[in-house]
């Protein structure tokens, strides 16, 4: 499964914003976009105009990489947005939301996306009680989505576990922090995705 694997702090610096794509290390003096808040390369540092072209780019982009899926599945899901009764814009994020791999960060089982989609690579999770090792698998209203037994005994799943309880998950999502388990009881809204993205450029982008 193919994902991005370069320097994630430069999609950041690139962006403008944080994306928070490194866990722990974005809440820390570290971050990059504290150190050096202007875009990599050469000519980071020169003042361009920006086409609307280039807004829309921008916000797609930034969007791409929040979630960390790659161009091709981008445009799939843009697709299947458009393709469903409602505004198209809020589709596709409400896609990208329920991807397994972000409901698995949002419940708190991970401090980034990244890190998200490798636990669930490793086989760490079921959903619904089966197997569930791939990443964009999309959940639905009433899935329950529950670390494996096995794992929950691991060094990595009993820190976790420390720090769980202090998380809040979003309101479309329950958890419960003692037995590591979370159910998704309705799809996300809009408001409820709390992500500085302009979806209305995405869909004028794709619309060209
Ligand atoms: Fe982005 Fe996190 Fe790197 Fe900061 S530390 S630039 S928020 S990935």
């Amino acid at each position: 499964m193919a994902r991005y694997t370069g320097p994630v702090c430069r999609l950041c610096r690139r962006e403008g914003i944080k994306l928070y794509l490194k866990g722990d290390r974005c809440y820390t003096e570290k971050c990059a976009i504290d150190r050096r808040a202007y875009a990599p390369g050469q000519h980071g540092q020169s003042r361009k105009k920006v086409s609307e072209y280039g807004l829309q780019l921008r916000e797609k982009q930034k969007a791409r990489r929040i979630y960390g899926v790659l161009e091709k599945q981008f445009r799939l899901y843009f697709k299947e947005a458009d393709r469903q009764v409602g505004i198209t814009g809020e589709n596709l994020l409400r896609i990208l939301e329920r991807r397994l791999d972000n409901v698995v960060y949002r419940l708190g089982f991970a401090a980034s996306r990244n890190e998200a989609r490798q636990l669930v690579r490793h086989n760490h999770f079921t959903l619904n009680g089966h197997k569930a090792n791939i990443p964009s698998i999309q959940v639905k209203a009433g899935d329950i989505i529950q670390v494996k037994e096995k794992s929950l005994k691991s060094p990595k799943f009993l820190e976790i576990k420390e720090t769980v309880a202090q998380k809040t998950p979003p309101a479309w999502l329950e958890l419960d922090s003692e037995q590591l388990t979370g159910k998704v009881l309705e799809l996300p809204a809009r408001e409820q995705i709390d992500l500085p993205i302009e979806e209305h450029l995405i869909v004028e982008l794709y619309s060209r």
